[in-house]
């Protein structure tokens, strides 16, 4: 039976009534960017119109001239911590929300390991609806596989994405149980939300700290093979291959791992990954450098800069569908500790894009805007139920999420300043080049950079 949503898009209050025109910018669609310089109308906070520069009358609207910036959709990212029900002292729907919009983004998709976890209809219903009433951008929730996240039991997943629901995962940990997840597989073949697995190992990860290699020979920190995040790998494929369902890798880190799904792609299998910003961005070295310092304390960890190469890598030849965040904000007590004692986790959504942008200039300046642009926009989007489609690209008719991003702008990371209320990060300090520096959502600018 097909599967009928019965949530739809919450129209938020303060529909932007005024019209106003972007014109002159380097306008990226979600699929293409274009050659000449263009013009955008927003009228009713949609797209009503969209040319070459000087082809919209522009009688009665406030006009922005954009000479020198991208206008791009609204970023979405696929994979946020909100902590929130339960944990909002490290961060919750509306702070989070807001954190989003100052890094660019239009849709977050909540991880569902709060507590209790988002297990049930009526906590992804109240990460809907708080998510749709926030002033920033809009929050989906995602629902567990298993109940509890304890691997024991399937979750209701037909009544989860009915509730709203935009993808299944045990984020956090890995399905623990193989079993179960080829039964979830099964199930969500047709018209349910996309699984997402957490590729990890248990037994391989179990009092690890960091990346096995020059780092934990260096510290004597406990390691992380990547054999952990390859196992699972391994697994899932094996699962999609057999079943046919449709499995997303999450937070890929490993060559490897990245090599088993490119493999498994041109096997015609059912899967699609992510990376993150910071493993883009940082390797095992950054945490040496740091003298261990638990800002770059994640799971899965920063590896080697060989790995980091092969997932730009990725990013060139098609492998990876997606970039996000895996925004894990912790109050500053709890992060703040020896790297031992710390918790996993780098807080991003205010940088990630700079980060990443600023790293694809100076490392790989021969990556399009275009092709990266598309790993936050479009290719995410068509991860996601159909409904939410239309925040990945701009369509004449379709609602003005946007983003206007400046490639020249350079800034400061200072996590004092941020809406998130996490306040350490890995980036802290460091002076990016491409910076967001206006976010629309419905064609009202719920965030612009205040010089
Ligand atoms: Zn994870």
């Amino acid at each position: 039976m097909p599967f009928v949503w019965r949530c739809c898009i919450s129209v938020r209050e303060g529909l932007c009534k005024m019209k106003r025109l972007l014109k002159n910018c380097r306008l990226f669609d979600g699929v293409k960017m274009y050659e000449e310089p263009m013009s955008l109308l927003i009228e009713d906070g949609k797209v009503a119109k969209m040319a070459p520069d000087g082809v919209i009358a522009s009688v009665d609207a406030d006009i922005s001239d954009l000479e020198g910036k991208i206008l791009s959709p609204g970023f979405i990212d696929l994979h946020s911590h909100m902590r929130d029900p339960g944990q909002e002292w490290r961060e919750d729907i509306a702070s989070g929300s807001m954190a989003g919009a100052a890094g660019g983004f239009s849709l977050l998709v909540a991880m569902p390991n709060t507590d209790p976890a988002a297990d049930c209809a009526a906590i992804v219903k109240y990460v809907l609806d708080k998510g749709g009433s926030q002033a920033g951008a809009r929050v989906l929730p995602s629902g567990t596989v298993s109940r509890g996240r304890k691997g024991e039991e399937l979750a209701e997943l037909l009544l989860l994405a009915e509730a709203g629901a935009v993808l299944f995962t045990d984020d956090g940990a890995p399905v623990s149980n193989a079993r179960l997840l080829r039964q979830a597989l099964e199930s969500t073949k047709g018209d349910l939300p996309l699984l997402m697995e957490h590729p990890e190992e248990p037994q391989l990860f179990r009092g690890g700290q960091v990346h096995d290699g020059f780092i934990s020979a260096r510290s004597g920190l406990e390691p992380i093979p990547s054999s952990c995040e390859e196992i699972g790998v391994a697994r899932g494929i094996a699962l999609a291959r057999e079943t046919g369902g449709r499995m997303h890798f999450t937070h890929l880190s490993s060559a490897v791992a990245l090599e088993q799904v490119r493999r498994a792609k041109m096997d015609g299998v059912n899967v699609t990954c992510d990376v993150t910003a910071h493993h883009l961005t940082l390797c095992e070295m950054d945490v040496w450098e740091s003298g261990c310092d638990s800002r770059f304390k994640v799971n899965p960890p920063l590896r080697s800069s060989a790995d980091r190469e092969a997932l730009w890598q990725g990013i060139m030849d098609g492998t990876v569908d997606a970039i996000v965040t895996d925004h894990a904000p912790w109050h500053m007590d709890e992060k703040d500790l020896p790297f031992q004692e710390a918790p996993f986790g780098i807080a991003s959504l205010e940088c990630a894009f700079a980060a990443v942008w600023d790293y694809k200039e100076r490392h790989y300046p021969e990556i399009t805007a275009e092709t990266l642009l598309k790993k936050l926009t479009s290719s995410p989007a068509s991860l996601l139920p159909k409904v939410w489609q239309v925040h990945g690209v701009i369509r004449e008719g379709n609602p003005a999420h946007l983003v206007v991003i400046d490639p020249e702008r350079v800034r400061e990371v200072d996590c004092s300043l941020w809406h998130s209320k996490a306040r350490l990060t890995a980036w802290e300090g460091a002076s990016l080049k491409g910076w967001p520096v206006e976010t629309l959502y419905n064609g009202r600018i719920v965030w612009k950079e205040s010089v």
